[in-house]
């Protein structure tokens, strides 16, 4: 089985308590490829600048993934963004974001993006999420990330593309600006029940304190993995997307039941809490975070969560 990922390939600046970067490897599919691609085959897609070197692709193609159609824009710039983050580190802000190559960008997949099974749409301007979902037509699950920033830039787009994914991943915050609902069950509700077509999941993302899955029939939460020193957020939703979607992926053929479900939440989390521990993608681009690193951390979350009833009389 494989997986299509369309989303900003950067370079980030970053300043956290822990230190500073000035230029490093990010964007949202750069972030989830390296998680995704512990799981399943990933075909990227996006353009670079010339200032995108041979050492940064070589990451991207870190487990296989598929470069092929991350296009070279001879004389263009790589997408840059910073930012700042603030003592607690589950807030930031943004200094600075510059499209550069993804303004005039028009994506065309090969015939092997295109037939991928999944799709996942990770965070960039909802109208080439748009083109790209017209072209992967086969696609069995397709899911969606976003931000602030499309929602007050390029709302009627975005609800456009919101009605053509099965699942839509969204921090908490801004799964309330976008439907104005109070609560995020509420707006994972509102979500829900927008169509038809309307996205039958949704992953409220919420920073340190972990992620929420909602469903007409379910709801699940895990905490995030508890850990003592944060270093770097940057890509953390984007790595957690990776894990999850992943995990689907890699279970295409059986039914994307509750149990798929809560286990994609699992591996989202752990890879996620990997990613935090260095700067930018230097964690999941490590030989440390393998196969039995990250099961070691699934296995600690379900044992964290777990507890066994006891029959209690209530006063009441
Ligand atoms: P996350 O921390 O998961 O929200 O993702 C951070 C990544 O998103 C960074 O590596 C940025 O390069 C990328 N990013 C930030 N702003 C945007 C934007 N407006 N469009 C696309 N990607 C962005």
């Amino acid at each position: 089985m494989s997986i299509t990922v369309v989303g900003s390939i950067a370079f980030d600046a970053v300043q956290t308590p822990f230190g500073e970067r000035e230029r490093m490897l990010g964007g949202a599919a750069s972030h989830f490829a390296l998680a995704a691609s512990m799981l399943d085959e990933v075909n990227l897609v996006g353009p670079v600048g010339d200032d995108f070197g041979e050492a940064e692709m070589a990451v991207l193609r870190m487990r296989g993934s598929n470069v092929d159609d991350v296009e070279r824009v001879s004389g263009g710039k790589t997408f840059f963004w910073k930012g700042r983050y603030h003592d607690d580190m589950n807030t930031r802000d943004t200094l600075d974001t510059q499209l550069n190559v993804f303004e005039h960008f028009e994506p065309k997949l090969s015939q092997r993006s295109r037939e991928a099974d999944v799709l996942f749409l990770a965070n960039i301007q909802p109208g080439l999420q748009l083109q790209v979902r017209d072209q992967c037509r086969a696609a069995k699950f397709v899911a969606l990330d976003s931000m602030n920033l499309w929602i007050e830039i390029a709302r009627s787009e975005l609800e456009q593309i919101i009605g053509r994914v099965d699942c839509l991943i969204l921090n908490d915050e801004e799964l309330r600006q976008l439907t104005g609902a109070a609560t995020t069950v509420a707006a994972a509700r509102e979500v829900l029940k927008s169509g038809p077509p309307a996205p039958s999941i949704v992953v409220a993302k919420q920073g340190e304190y972990g992620a929420a899955l909602i469903t007409a029939e379910d709801f699940f939460a895990l905490p995030a993995y508890p850990l003592e020193q944060v270093v770097d957020p940057t890509g953390a939703g984007d790595t957690f997307a990776g894990g999850f979607v992943g995990l689907i992926a890699s279970q295409i053929g059986r039914a994307l039941d509750g149990e798929v479900l809560r286990n994609a939440m699992a591996y989202g989390t752990a890879l996620a809490s990997y990613n935090v521990e260095r700067f930018g993608t230097e964690a999941l681009a490590s030989d440390a975070v393998d196969g039995a690193a990250v099961r070691r951390r699934v296995e600690d979350l379900w044992r964290f969560g777990r507890f066994d009833r006891l029959d209690v009389e209530l006063r009441a």
